[in-house]
């Protein structure tokens, strides 16, 4: 293309017609295919791109927080509302643990989680029995949010974590901290506690702390 005949395309000045004629030209020369095959193709990459982009809009990014539960406190809730903050959908599991014996039933840990958590319009709580990343898969959530509070939490999670890599490499796990007001929590140290009735009002939602008077 001449200096002249692009000056004349940067300005803006030259008629359509001719306009199109330089281009058409100009990509025949220099693509090695006509001008109609360019725009066509040009088109396909738009619908493309565009088709993309709609897809990508409408996926939704869920993730999985199992655990025990037993029951929630603030540090839960802590990582539930930075999961929150993170993705679009947060689906809280309650873990049925055959092995382990709970204080509060399934149906009591759940509804306390959803108790606590009705004014998050992007969490369910749900419960489960058998593999995480099963049931991870099953609601259609691609990661596993687990909290870490300190290093001795670590070697446990670490080896989880990768354990779980193994039995779904397409299911990650996305560790978060809590505040560190929360870091020395757990739901064991409410529960003895609360045995010993010792104010944990401070780490519990007030319908969890009256959950647990009841049980003591
Ligand atoms: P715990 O009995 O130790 O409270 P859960 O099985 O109920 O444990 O915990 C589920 C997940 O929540 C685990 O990843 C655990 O590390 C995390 N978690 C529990 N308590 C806290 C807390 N105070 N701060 C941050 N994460 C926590």
């Amino acid at each position: 293309m001449s200096e002249k005949s692009f000056n004349e395309i940067k300005r803006g000045k030259l008629p359509q017609k001719k306009l199109q004629k330089i281009l058409k030209s100009y990509v025949e020369k220099n693509f090695g295919f006509t001008y109609e095959q360019l725009s066509a193709e040009s088109t396909r990459i738009e619908a493309k791109r565009l088709i993309v982009n709609s897809s990508t809009k409408h996926t939704t990014r869920k993730v999985i927080y199992p655990g025990t539960f037993d029951p929630v406190t603030y540090g839960h809730l802590d990582i539930i509302t930075r999961a929150v903050d993170l993705f679009d959908e947060v689906v809280v599991t309650v873990a049925v643990n055959p092995t382990k014996k709970p204080l509060f039933t399934t149906e009591e840990r759940v509804r306390l989680l959803k108790e606590s958590l009705k004014d998050h319009h992007k969490v369910t709580v749900d419960s489960f029995n058998g593999l995480v990343v099963e049931h991870a898969k099953q609601v259609g959530a691609t990661g596993i949010i687990r909290g870490l509070r300190q290093i001795s939490d670590f070697e446990f999670e670490f080896q989880m974590a990768l354990m779980n890599r193994k039995l779904a490499g397409d299911i990650t796990t996305i560790f978060l901290m809590p505040h560190e007001r929360y870091t020395y929590l757990n739901s064991t140290v409410i529960r003895n506690l609360a045995s010993l009735h010792a104010d944990v009002s401070n780490f519990i939602p007030p319908h969890v702390h009256e959950a647990l008077k009841k049980k003591f």
